[in-house]
């Protein structure tokens, strides 16, 4: 009988491609046509309402409740022409993923039918059953109450025929217990300190938004191949299999032409971002087979994060149409690229400009250095708070632990700027500066070009890389949810703005001129701040070493990461910016932890279910295939004879005895190491005494295995392998 193995890559090499005709129409005739924006808010609701939502979406403003009630009864007639019938309030629970709970819109009527119903305070605020999504304590479990609350600032979607609300997710008492809450206010913070800072260089500046541009990396792999690897479908990872004799050696994916079953795959679920206003632009293989990565254009972050969340939930169910599985996991193969989602990250005023981006005059550039500089020192200071952010046990994997990137935090601005950073460490001194220094100064930091030349071939080894117009944090994984990284990127910058800001405010009460003062502070972090720049290989041994030198962490485990959530400078930094309390602080680690947890077990049971129940019963077969066969040969020749010719076959017999002998053994000891960390109480021990005690076997056991693979027959081996995951489709 064929194995699941060769049924499976049966059903590959008959796959046809499944064509996705383009739209009749021009992208932008279609483009957000799913989506409650302006214009459709403008034809749906009263001007009364319609203004009262845009001052909430650009103030911050609170809509009263009768107006709520117009703008759900607009949105409630809008959804319905668009064919929705059922709505539901759309939240990032701290699980990772997103939730929904999907109402009809009818009620029952007086008359006995019933009618469509959509009240304001069913927009406002809902109460979903709240008991199963993570709290870490923040709700009782007698208190299961949890409510959603409306967030106009991102626009209402209709997706299939429901209704998406976008809203915030918060306990009975007011904790937050998604992504959302702490994201809004970490921007609501850094709007306040950046335009604080910007009125030292630009009066007319009112507001600041943050601009986010996500890049997501994925791979792809046929739906039998998925569904023949039960560690792909139940820990998103490949857990055993062997490297394939090629992969990645030659990059020739990179870049390379795009198949057409995975062009149509591409193409419908641009489309369907398309209706939902997600402004998807590029599209390209990545380096490893069968990985691809897309990018929109940026867009503020609230909005932007929003749109990560629904991509990745479009992508999932459009690849099943394909026959594809998406893998969004930041390592599914051992020894080739994981897979990152790279931040974009910047600023922009209410006047349109980036501030990260240089400028035509001194003044500006001034302003641009500023920021540029307030972020470096930003990321110097609470290097091992953002390291924390992106700290998730599929990231466990792709960073430090056996294979590049190392978790080490630093950032890279390219030549140009280096040398202008140094001239200003060098130059610009406390005493006061003559004039013709002054002059000089000015014309150097004119002198920066508005095209930084080699920062558009960037250094694609930093976690943490200016860009030429934005710094790109490229640490962060695939399957996160952007809003952790920048909930505490905006709130380490923020908190930095406004120490800037006083430093030049204390300098100036000093009588010490403004630009004067900007400098010298800027100076002074310059030079507080230089450890955590590197512009070298941030992938080699060297960097590993000259990183301890400089005294900067390189933490790859996940538990002793996760510990910077609680340290009295992150609860301090949280504290002063409100965006998290601690007790938030607390949740979210526990939270962490629990799901890392949860996650080593599920792995290390796999694991062993995979060894005992489906490698060795294998190697067993074979063993008695090639017994058998020895025994035949004993019976056919005189002794001499047999001797040589059995030779191969013995010496297998022994080989694959020896590895089996020892999975068994590893299991078995992996299985007691589970055990005793079951029995760990205390979620910070338990975590660290998984991964140090449990995860550790994984490797071990998963060698003797991939050796296996390598010897036993081909035809019987159960499970897909790299080479067929990596290159059919
Ligand atoms: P690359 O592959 O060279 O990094 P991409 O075009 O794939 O470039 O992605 C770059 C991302 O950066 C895009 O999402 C783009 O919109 C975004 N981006 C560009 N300018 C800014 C900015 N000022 N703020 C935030 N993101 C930006
Ligand atoms: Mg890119």
């Amino acid at each position: 009988m064929a194995t699941v193995r060769l049924k499976a890559l049966e059903e590959v090499l008959n796959r046809k491609p499944v064509d996705v005709e383009l739209p009749s129409v021009k992208t932008s005739e279609y483009f957000g046509i799913n989506v409650f924006d302006k214009n459709k808010m403008q034809e749906y609701l009263s001007r009364e309402a319609y203004e009262s939502v845009v001052q909430a979406i650009n103030q911050g403003v609170r809509i009263d409740r009768k107006v709520a009630n117009q703008v759900a009864s607009g949105m409630k007639a809008w959804a319905i022409d668009r064919r929705a019938t059922h709505y539901t309030h759309w939240f990032h629970p701290l699980s990772g993923s997103t939730a929904e709970k999907h109402d009809a819109f009818f009620e029952p009527a007086d008359n006995g039918g019933v009618i469509e119903n959509f009240q304001g305070e069913m927009l406002v605020q809902q109460e979903p059953d709240a008991s199963s999504f993570p709290s870490g304590g923040l709700r009782n479990t007698f208190e299961a109450r949890g409510y959603t609350a409306w967030d106009p600032s991102s626009p209402a979607f209709v997706y299939g025929n429901t209704l998406c609300i976008p809203t915030i997710f918060v306990s009975y008492t007011g904790e937050a217990l998604d992504y959302k809450t702490p994201l809004l206010k970490s921007l609501n913070f850094i709007d306040k300190a950046a335009v604080d800072v910007c009125q030292l260089f630009e009066k007319e500046v009112s507001k600041v938004n943050v601009t986010l541009g996500w890049e997501q990396e994925y791979f792809l792999i046929d739906n039998a191949l998925y569904n023949a690897r039960p560690d792909l479908y139940l820990t998103g990872r490949t857990l055993i299999g062997h490297a394939s004799a090629k992969d990645q050696q030659l990059s020739d994916h990179y870049f390379g032409s795009i198949s057409d079953r995975v062009t149509y795959f591409m193409r419908d679920f641009e489309i369907e971002s398309y209706k939902l206003g997600i402004p998807i632009k590029t599209r390209h293989n990545e380096v490893a087979p069968n990985q691809f990565e897309c990018a929109p254009r940026y867009e503020e972050a609230n909005l932007a994060a929003d749109h990560n969340q629904m991509l990745m939930t479009i992508m999932e169910k459009v690849a099943k149409k394909h026959n594809f599985r998406v893998l969004f996991h930041e390592k599914p193969y051992k020894g080739i690229n994981g897979s990152g989602k790279h931040n974009n990250w910047s600023m922009l005023t209410d006047t349109g400009r980036n501030l990260l981006s240089p400028g035509k005059t001194p003044k500006s550039n001034l302003q641009f250095l500023t920021f540029l500089i307030n972020t470096i020192k930003a990321v110097h200071d609470h290097a091992d708070l953002l390291r924390a952010s992106i700290a998730t046990a599929g990231n466990e994997y792709r960073l430090g632990a056996h294979e590049a990137p190392p978790a080490i935090m630093s950032v890279f601005i390219g030549s140009q700027l280096t040398s202008i950073l140094d001239q200003l460490e060098k130059r610009v001194t406390n005493k006061k500066m003559t004039p013709d220094e002054k002059t000089e100064l000015k014309l150097d930091i004119g002198k920066i070009p508005e095209i930084l030349m080699d920062n558009t071939d960037r250094n694609r080894t930093s976690p943490f890389a200016f860009t030429g117009n934005r710094f790109e944090f490229r640490a962060v994984g695939s399957s996160a949810n952007v809003a952790a990284p920048m909930i505490a990127l905006n709130s380490v910058v923020g908190n930095q703005l406004v120490q800037f800001k006083k430093d030049v405010d204390v300098l100036m009460q000093k009588n010490v001129k403004k630009d004067e003062a900007i400098f010298q502070v800027l100076k002074k972090y310059i030079i507080e701040s230089k450890k955590i720049r590197f512009e070298g290989n941030g992938y080699s041994n060297d960097w590993v070493k000259e990183a301890e030198k400089r005294g900067l962490s390189n933490v790859s485990n996940i538990p002793d990461a996760l510990k910077e959530f609680i340290t009295p400078e992150t609860i301090k930094l949280f504290g002063d910016s409100q965006v998290l309390s601690e007790r938030e602080l607390e949740a979210r680690y526990d939270i962490r932890l629990e799901i890392y947890v949860k996650r080593a077990q599920i792995e290390a049971r796999v694991l062993g279910d995979l060894a005992r129940n489906h490698v060795i019963p294998t190697v067993i077969k074979y063993q008695n295939v090639l017994i058998q066969n020895v025994m035949g040969l004993k019976e056919l020749y005189p002794k001499e004879l047999f001797e040589k010719l059995s030779k191969t076959q013995l010496d297998t017999i022994t080989t694959i005895s020896e590895h089996m002998t020892i999975v068994k053994d590893l299991v078995e000891l992996m299985i007691e190491a589970r055990k005793r960390a079951n029995e760990i109480e205390d979620i910070v021990l338990k975590a660290t005494d998984y991964s140090r005690n449990v995860v550790a076997y994984f490797d071990k056991i998963r060698y003797h295995v991939d050796k296996l693979e390598l010897i036993v027959d081909d035809s019987i081996w159960p499970f897909p392998k790299y080479r067929e995951m990596l290159f059919t489709r």
